[in-house]
């Protein structure tokens, strides 16, 4: 075997001469029985073998590109095609083919072939993926950027039939709006050989404007650099986002405003309540303090009674601000100690505490809960402080206080040793003004586990009590345990 031959066998494709008269090869490189299977000798003897070999769908168009190839004495000429291995496997080829003329006469034909059906397998499945993607797709050619590929999504959301799309120059079609950052994206797509959600604007055929988001991958079909181009529609979603802006933008204005007018209003209504009750009260003490000599011990009485009773309406009015104000004000929460809490709430609670003799036992560590830390102090001291004060004169007051964890959510309990509730009213009393004893018993305004309920669920959390009477009460508040 001559060195030149030894070469010719040791490349990866079949080289092959034919001769156009004797119609047979005269020259096929060792790698078509490897590629095919087929021995050498059959190549050269089988009359018409490549014909007979070749993929039934593929004869005709082949045919025709030979003759072709003959009568226009082309130089160089590629073609793809199939053809049937002797094991029965369709393998593609892809041929590059001269023609050699002489005496003006087309005397052989001389070719590389190679076996492609790997990589057209793999396109296979591409344009299986392409054509069936639910997203915009389409491939344009890298040097003139002409498309060669569209999918049905990408016709529907342009507006252009398949026909004006594909091979139109881009300069005709005008699809995109021109973005701020073409430079910068198109050298990227140089440098990488890909863009990534890249928001454009495309318009229609109709003249209509769509927003997409576009991302351009830079690859290879049949041995041609091409662009991909993937484009999802994100018109509604851009609008909704919009309304939705436009919507919490009107809301937090709302809400401030409201916040503010609700503060107004409050302050207008405490001061002008307040105002006929600071007279009253005054009145009455001046009455008491000028004219006591003309004053007998009833009428004396009856002015004590009307400083009672003001002081008494100023701390409801009190009440129902506090309440009320509650509901309207801003909240924001997060992380918060209960440790922290409880001490704030028994530091504030200092002298009451001591002014009742009273024990509070805290069962450390507590843990963290996602609330709001002022609203939990006032929380946890009114349920401290009805548990002192719920206690019967002749008991000395002893309260516990422990949290539970589980599942995402803390609860910390009150108990105390009071005189406890009656089931019947355990719901009740978390109502407004609510009161299950006289002023003169226990003292209040029947506010303060109203603001314990209310706090806790604008915290998204829960209230409850469990309690027998004379055996004393367990409060419990539940709130979402602070992620760690
Ligand atoms: P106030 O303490 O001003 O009366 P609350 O709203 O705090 O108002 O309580 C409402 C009612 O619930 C109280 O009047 C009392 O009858 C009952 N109560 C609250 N806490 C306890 C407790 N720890 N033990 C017994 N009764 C309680």
């Amino acid at each position: 075997m001559g060195k030149v031959e030894e070469l010719l066998n040791s490349v990866d494709a079949i080289i092959w001469e034919w001769d156009v008269r004797e119609k047979r090869y005269t020259f096929v490189s060792q790698q078509a029985e490897r590629i095919l299977g087929y021995p050498l000798s059959q190549w050269q003897t089988e009359s018409e073998f490549w014909l007979v070999h070749l993929h039934p769908e593929d004869r005709e168009r082949m045919v025709a590109f030979r003759e072709r190839l003959l009568r226009e004495k082309l130089e160089q000429a590629s073609v793809d095609y199939r053809m049937v291995a002797a094991d029965g496997r369709i393998l593609w080829l892809r041929e590059r083919v001269t023609v050699v003329v002489e005496d003006g006469k087309v005397t052989k034909l001389r070719g590389v072939t190679m076996d492609i059906t790997e990589a057209k397998e793999a396109e296979e499945r591409f344009f299986k993926a392409f054509h069936s993607s639910l997203t915009a797709m389409a491939i344009a050619r890298q040097e003139d950027r002409k498309f060669v590929e569209v999918n049905d999504q990408f016709v529907a959301l342009t507006g252009y039939s398949r026909d004006e799309l594909i091979e139109q120059a881009p300069e005709k079609l005008q699809l995109w709006l021109p973005s701020p950052d073409q430079a910068e994206k198109e050298e990227q797509l140089r440098r990488q050989g890909e863009i990534r959600e890249w928001e454009k604007r495309l318009k229609r055929k109709d003249g209509s404007v769509r927003d997409v988001l576009t991302s351009i991958v830079a690859i290879e079909i049949g041995g041609q650099p091409c662009l991909l181009f993937n484009l999802l529609d994100i018109t509604e979603r851009k609008q909704a986002e919009a309304i939705l802006r436009d919507a919490r933008n009107a809301l937090e204005f709302q809400v401030r405003q409201r916040t503010s007018d609700m503060e107004t209003f409050v302050y207008a209504v405490s001061h002008d309540l307040r105002a006929p009750l600071m007279a009253l009260e005054g009145f009455a003490q001046a009455l008491l303090e000028d004219y006591a000599d003309r004053l007998n011990k009833t009428g004396r009485d009856c002015c004590r009674r009307i400083i009672n009773a003001a002081r008494k309406m100023d701390q409801l009015i009190n009440a129902v601000l506090d309440y009320g104000r509650l509901s309207y004000m801003e909240l924001t929460v997060g992380a918060v100690s209960l440790e922290r809490i409880v001490d704030d709430a028994l530091q504030l609670l200092e002298a009451y505490l001591t002014q009742k003799d009273a024990r509070v036992i805290v069962t450390r560590p507590l843990p963290e809960v996602v609330g709001h830390h002022a609203l939990l102090v006032q929380i946890v001291v009114n349920s401290l402080t009805n548990a002192v004060k719920f206690t019967p004169p002749d008991r000395k007051p002893e309260v516990k206080v422990w949290a539970e964890k589980r599942e995402g959510i803390v609860r910390l309990w009150v108990e105390d040793n009071g005189i406890g509730i009656p089931v019947e009213h355990q719901e009740r009393i978390f109502q407004p003004f609510t009161r299950l004893h006289p002023e003169t018993a226990y003292p209040g305004v029947g506010i303060g586990l109203a603001i314990v309920k209310r706090g806790v669920e604008r915290m998204n959390g829960k209230v409850g009590v469990l309690s027998e009477p004379s055996k004393g009460s367990r409060f419990w508040i539940e709130l979402p345990a602070a992620k760690k």
